[in-house]
């Protein structure tokens, strides 16, 4: 269909561009909010949730704030703060629930199929962080989030809570770890897979695949028209909408762009790629059921955290370590080279040039990191793993980050390593910018999208009761109190059959 059509396709009330974890759960809460509403979903490959959020591409870790350092910065006074970790615990609480409330509903089968129990781990060697773990350990316990925590600094006891990382290690190194047995591993692109399954048998929803949105533009009637292109002839046809939402992962950026908003200009995207060292010995991987984070190494982006991770992917349990960072211009694994050039304009090349001065430790870093044969991949590997043998692992390729760059005013370009929503004023548009904690926080950025950009809907009556049944919890930004915290867990640990697991 041309834009001159005389048939022109019927006005959509929601276009999700990408299909991935975020689309899927945007998609979700809006065909319960709003059941009249035509929603279409457009993904440019063969497959729903095949770019950041399929199994191998990401580390499949609930973040809950257990076991991520970076989390918990130590201040100079020596004190640490944990109110991250506590803002990302909550938000995977709530993340929780909405599973729970879909697996209760009917809408997400088995939960084993994308979610499984395994223990969080923070693990450090030598004196000086030592003694921050145990610092940290204590202003951790008394939150209601962590107060479960456990310390350990006792070898034996080590050797048995994670073997693989204290074999062969020298005795006379000081080491320790804190454990939450809460901890999960999830299957993102399965969960993805499983809720556009799920919104594809219900009525008013289409999934497009093979889709690709190569522009949009703002018509005269206020609409959104999105040029969408079929990767399977090449024919082009356009769509209009009235609520648009970028789920594009790297590539909202080269999108958000285009649509020329006021809310959009002055960011830029650097790309942070990633690979792992994944274990092909069937025995080394039966013996490791925890994900075990270090600390980040001096210089390096936070999101490079080593760890050895137990994953279940397929049914199959799995080890792999990393990531090993790296650079190269794409803002999708399955990108072009041409998209970092292509995303620079005029708005967004003073501040990109700036956020590269400023950071030139980091682009050393992964130049550093790109350049590393596969003995320095397991030189690192054998800090947290030393009887690895190099036989059993092989270099598998990760999904792709894109960093936000931002034009903060007073200072200039500044890369951010968080997530943001960019939304337009009249809330007909937002987009989806940056990539950590990521795809663990999906519901509590889909429920920021809901509120900012249906404003007038998200505090009716209706909305109200339909959003208490998927996040009973949720009462906007403010704390949760420690007794529904306790009893929150508790009860999506049943629902999701992690306490049986456990058991
Ligand atoms: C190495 C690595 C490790 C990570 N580890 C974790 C972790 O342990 N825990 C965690 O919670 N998160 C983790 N993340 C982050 C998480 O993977 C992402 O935040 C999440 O998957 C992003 O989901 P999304 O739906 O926004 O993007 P994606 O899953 O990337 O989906 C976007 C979709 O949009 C499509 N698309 C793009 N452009 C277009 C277009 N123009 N037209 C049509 N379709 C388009 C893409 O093909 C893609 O399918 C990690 C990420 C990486 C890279």
């Amino acid at each position: 269909m041309t834009r001159s059509d005389p048939h022109p396709e019927p006005i959509l009330d929601v276009a999700l561009v990408g299909a991935g974890i975020m689309s899927a759960t945007l998609g979700t809460f809006l065909r319960k909010l709003e059941p009249g509403f035509t929603i279409a979903a457009f993904e440019r490959l063969a497959q729903v949730g095949a770019e950041s959020s399929a199994a191998w591409n990401n580390a499949g870790t609930g973040h809950s704030g257990y076991c991520e350092l970076n989390y918990t910065p130590q201040a100079p006074d020596g004190s640490i703060d944990i109110h991250k970790a506590e803002r990302v615990a909550h938000q995977f609480e709530l993340s929780r629930q909405f599973w729970s409330a879909q697996v209760e509903s009917g809408g997400l089968p088995q939960p084993r199929l994308f979610l499984r129990s395994v223990p969080h781990l923070s693990f450090v060697m030598g004196e000086e962080d030592v003694v921050f773990l145990r610092s940290r350990h204590a202003a951790m316990v008394d939150s209601p989030f962590f107060h479960d925590m456990e310390f350990c600094d006792e070898p034996s006891q080590l050797l048995e809570w994670i073997p693989l990382v204290m074999r062969g290690r020298d005795d006379h190194e000081p080491v320790a770890a804190t454990r939450m047995q809460s901890g999960t591993d999830v299957n993102f692109g399965a969960l993805t897979e499983l809720l556009f399954q799920h919104l594809g048998r219900g009525p008013n929803f289409e999934v497009h695949l093979a889709s690709h949105v190569v522009e949009i533009e703002r018509g005269r009637d206020s609409l959104w028209r999105l040029c969408v292109e079929s990767l399977e002839d090449g024919r082009r046809r356009w769509v209009k909408a009235r609520f648009v939402f970028l789920g594009a992962g790297g590539a909202a950026l080269s999108l958000l762009e285009d649509c020329d908003l006021p809310e959009g200009q002055g960011y830029a995207g650097f790309p942070v790629s990633g690979q792992w060292m994944r274990c092909t010995n069937r025995e080394v991987i039966e013996q490791h059921h925890a994900k075990v984070y270090g600390k980040q190494a001096q210089g390096s982006p936070p999101m490079s955290m080593p760890h050895l991770d137990s994953r279940v992917i397929d049914g199959q349990r799995e080890l792999l370590f990393g990531p090993y960072a790296g650079f190269n211009t794409k803002f999708l694994k399955h990108g072009s080279y041409l998209d970092l050039v292509e995303s620079l304009d005029l708005h967004n090349l003073r501040p990109m040039l700036q956020a590269g001065l400023h950071n030139l430790d980091l682009t050393r870093y992964l130049l550093g990191q790109v350049l590393q044969s596969k003995d320095e991949r397991m030189q690192a590997l054998k800090r947290y793993f030393p009887e690895a043998e190099a036989a059993d692992w092989e270099l598998q390729v990760a999904g792709q980050r894109v960093q936000i760059i931002k034009d903060v005013p007073g200072k200039g370009g500044t890369l951010e390593f968080g997530t943001e929503v960019v939304a337009a004023q009249d809330g007909s548009l937002a987009a989806l910018l940056g990539a950590s904690p990521g795809a663990s926080t999906a519901v509590a950025i889909a429920l920021e999208v809901l509120e900012r950009c249906f404003q007038h809907r998200y505090a009716s009556p209706a909305w109200r009761e339909v959003l208490h049944q998927f996040v009973p919890t949720y009462k906007g930004h403010t704390d949760l109190d420690p007794e529904t915290i306790v009893e929150s867990r508790r009860r999506t640990s049943k629902v999701l059959g992690l306490d049986s697991e456990r058991a």
